[in-house]
């Protein structure tokens, strides 16, 4: 059986960045791999939309947001996390584990946060040293105003914005500098099309400046120390070299095509799959805000999300996902991010059509195909 992958992470890897990769090893302290470390650190900064460092860690996303905790605050110290779904709730216990008091603003899922929240928080408390939110929140399909939180915590000076960004950089539109984000998180599997194994963390002059001061313990995610390490192209410790030149070619890649393009792109395959959806009389699981990284949809009364994403699977070759926690049953998930084009979306809507026609739920087959392909014709 031929095999699709459109889950929301891993997600597809094009055959230049495969190829790249199958090189043979370079060494992580050889010349060439200080020059490759030097352009993609650059490249890296392209796509964050920064002047601030990008860290380049050998993790999944979770090591860059629990690095982003570790460096930056103290046991004790009060922060705000926005938890709208498993990705704002991760944050949640990161900060616990690390003994620094969370204060949770509880967001229902399929829900974005009001900024004001935020604001009325900080006003209340002006100790509060870090908000740490989700761009896309991909258990749920909801973007957050990270733009308007941003505007927000700049007038805080003593405060952090921090944002897991693992599914929204490069794929919507987010301005690490224009924003005042200070800490912002990404992975490697995720809309930059590589398998799963870096993580990377941009951080702005004013969280180097709350890093001093930091009290918790930390070793192999050294914040400060890679940072050192980066100033010479290098990383503290063996870097995922395979990976690095992967990335290398694959934001080689974003940038032939030109970021505002990229967003283009996942913004007209999201809009398709959404309209597509609804065209089939399906609703989506965001109430506003629906995020164009991944498209969470629900199980139509009286059937199974589960059963879709399996039969997904089963019967026709496609990876998906299904929902999460409460979730779990009620939807499922599509990407629409990465090395994804017009033609994912054709698969993934006649397949969605076939698997719920196959299930018993009374639809016209080709309702939804038609609605998107009107929609990626269009310039
Ligand atoms: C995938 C993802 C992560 C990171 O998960 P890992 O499995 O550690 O890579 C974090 N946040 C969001 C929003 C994600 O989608």
């Amino acid at each position: 059986m031929k095999r699709y992958l459109l889950a929301p992470g891993p997600t597809q890897v094009s055959p230049e960045v495969l190829l790249a990769m199958a090189q043979p090893i370079l060494h992580h302290r050889a010349p060439e791999f200080v020059t490759l470390l030097d352009r993609v650190k650059k490249d890296l900064q392209w796509i964050y939309q920064t002047q601030n460092d990008v860290l380049i860690l050998v993790s999944s996303g979770t090591g860059g947001m629990e690095g982003s905790v570790s460096n930056f605050f103290s046991p004790g110290d009060k922060v705000l996390t926005v938890n709208g779904g498993k990705f704002g709730e991760r944050w949640t216990k990161l900060c616990t584990a690390y003994g620094v008091n969370a204060e949770e603003i509880k967001v229902e899922w399929g829900h974005a946060v009001n900024p004001s929240q935020i604001q009325a928080a900080l006003e209340k408390d002006p100790t509060i040293k870090g908000v740490f939110t989700t761009a896309s929140e991909t258990s749920t399909g909801v973007a957050h105003p990270i733009r308007e939180i941003g505007e927000i915590v700049k007038g805080y000076p003593n405060c952090l914005m921090i944002v897991d960004a693992v599914s929204a950089l490069g794929v919507f539109d987010i301005r690490t500098d224009e924003w005042g984000i200070d800490i912002m998180v990404t992975g490697s599997q995720k809309a930059l099309a590589l398998p799963p194994g870096l993580a990377f963390v941009s951080v702005s002059n004013k969280a180097w400046g709350q890093a001093d001061k930091a009290k918790n313990a930390k070793f192999y995610f050294n914040f400060k120390k890679e940072r050192d390490a980066l100033s010479k192209n290098q990383t503290a410790f063996t870097s995922a070299v395979s990976l690095v030149v992967g990335l290398d070619q694959s934001l080689k890649m974003m940038k032939e095509e030109g970021l505002q393009n990229v967003f283009a792109r996942c913004g007209k395959l999201a809009l398709a799959t959404r309209e597509a959806m609804k065209g089939l009389g399906l609703n989506l699981f965001p109430k506003n805000c629906p995020s164009d990284s991944v498209t969470a949809i629900e199980a139509p009364e009286g059937y199974d999300g589960q059963q879709i994403y399996k039969d997904l699977r089963v019967k026709y070759g496609i990876t998906a996902a299904g929902g999460q926690d409460q979730l779990k049953g009620k939807v499922f998930r599509i990407a629409n991010m990465g090395y994804i084009d017009t033609f994912d979306v054709i698969i993934a809507v006649s397949a969605i059509e076939m698997v719920l026609k196959g299930m018993g739920h009374p639809l016209k087959l080709g309702t939804g195909v038609g609605i998107a392909q009107e929609i990626l014709l269009k310039k």
